[in-house]
């Protein structure tokens, strides 16, 4: 089959490789007829994802036509479409019973490896590097599922690939962000990155009672769709003060809560923004908290941060001290995606959202290399870019 295989900082190819086998009883094989690239791509894409070995597949959004089943899978069947969550759960295990599927302690089999580094270990991943399982992503024409049973997600009829591909990922995990903001009426909630995640968050923190969104980027196109689409009011970074601006739109108070839709490779203006860039060029610092600084200052006293933007390692000079002193309450982690599925359908289905606002490009799997390029370089208004593969 066809697949996306990373080779380095910079470097994906399609590659022909093996069609992927059951494994497991639990397994099922997926024909795919929809695949994403996601903006936690670019971090493996621009090399700071550990543990990468040549020829990994890559994707974790995607969906398609089951194909093959394991014995031990009975909730589904063969022509069934389904989405897959990017999360792989095993649905018994004392995380899952607790709705923290992102945390499964059955799916890492590298646990391990990430033990050394965080402690614990949380669930595997699709494509996402031998710390997380070292599983095949889904950017190619098949992929394999684990623990099927519980991830494959049953479509109904009369919905397209697009309007429920993001189910997998970054619906879910716009909606989770604005979850963990506790909006109350009359809340105004500043988000931090307008890339999809952050267009799912405006959205999200609306449908959960959010009064104003306040959303900040410095790409004109998604500053545009966050305030045309997503109805937010929008602030360039490279143009205003966003800590002064916030106060001035908050009466001096600041946002009730405020996420970072972020994540390690923020960019930014000020003298911590090359700071950042140094520090994370020589590796003296994996990541850079240039976002979260920000929002730590500009959230509202005993206010709310949620953190849906991903970090990998290490961070400087937080300013945990202002943390502290206002009071904050930090809700972050991997989404749970297992938890939304069904909620966020019916949100689909009522018609409230439709998820396709976010794609620009439509592209073969076989241009993937190109898709990941305008995408990292936010070329040609790239704010989405979704593959099919063509067989
Ligand atoms: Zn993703
Ligand atoms: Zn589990």
């Amino acid at each position: 089959m066809k697949a996306v295989c990373w080779h380095g900082a910079n470097d994906v190819r399609v590659e022909t490789v093996p069609d992927p086998k059951i494994l497991n009883p639990r397994d099922a094989i997926i024909k795919i007829t929809s695949t994403a690239i996601c903006g936690s791509d670019l971090h493996i894409y621009d090399g700071y994802i550990p543990t990468m070995q040549k020829g990994d597949i890559l994707g974790h959004e995607f969906m398609g036509e089951v194909v093959e089943l394991g014995s031990a899978v009975k909730n589904v069947k063969v022509g069934d479409r389904v989405v897959v969550p990017f999360t792989i759960s095993c649905g018994s295990c004392f995380f899952c019973n607790r709705d923290l599927w992102s945390l499964c302690d059955n799916s890492n089999p590298n646990a391990w490896l990430v033990e050394k580094q965080m402690g614990h270990s949380p669930a595997g991943l699709f494509g996402y590097s031998h710390l997380f399982g070292g599983y095949a992503g889904g950017q190619a024409e098949y992929a394999r599922v684990p623990f099927a049973d519980v991830g494959l997600f049953k479509i109904p009829d009369g919905l397209t690939d697009e309007q429920v591909l993001f189910l997998t990922d970054i619906f879910p995990t716009g909606y989770m962000a604005a979850e963990n903001c506790n909006i109350k009426p009359g809340d105004i909630v500043a988000i931090w990155g307008c890339g999809p995640v952050g267009q799912f968050a405006i959205r999200s923190a609306y449908m959960l009672g959010a009064e104003r969104v306040i959303a900040i980027d410095r790409i004109p196109e998604r500053l545009q769709m966050a305030k045309e689409d997503g109805k937010a009011e929008v602030l360039n970074y490279e143009e205003v003060d966003v800590g002064e601006a916030l106060k001035e739109m908050t009466g001096g108070r600041g946002p009730d809560a405020c996420i970072d839709a972020v994540g390690m490779e923020a960019h930014g203006t000020d003298f911590m923004a090359f700071y950042d860039q140094a520090k994370q060029a020589i590796r003296l610092e994996t990541d850079r908290p240039t976002a979260l600084r920000q929002v730590i200052v500009s959230c509202r006293k005993g206010g709310h941060v949620s953190i849906p933007g991903v970090y990998g390692g290490f961070i400087d000079k937080v300013p945990m001290g202002a943390a502290m002193n206002k009071g904050l309450t930090f809700k972050m982690g991997q989404t749970h995606v297992h938890k939304y599925l069904k909620p966020l359908l019916e949100h689909i289905q009522n018609g409230e959202i439709d998820p396709s606002f976010v794609i620009t490009h439509r592209l073969p799997l076989e241009q993937a290399p190109h898709g990941y390029q305008i995408f990292k370089d936010k070329k040609d208004h790239c704010i989405k870019v979704v593959l099919q593969p063509s067989s």
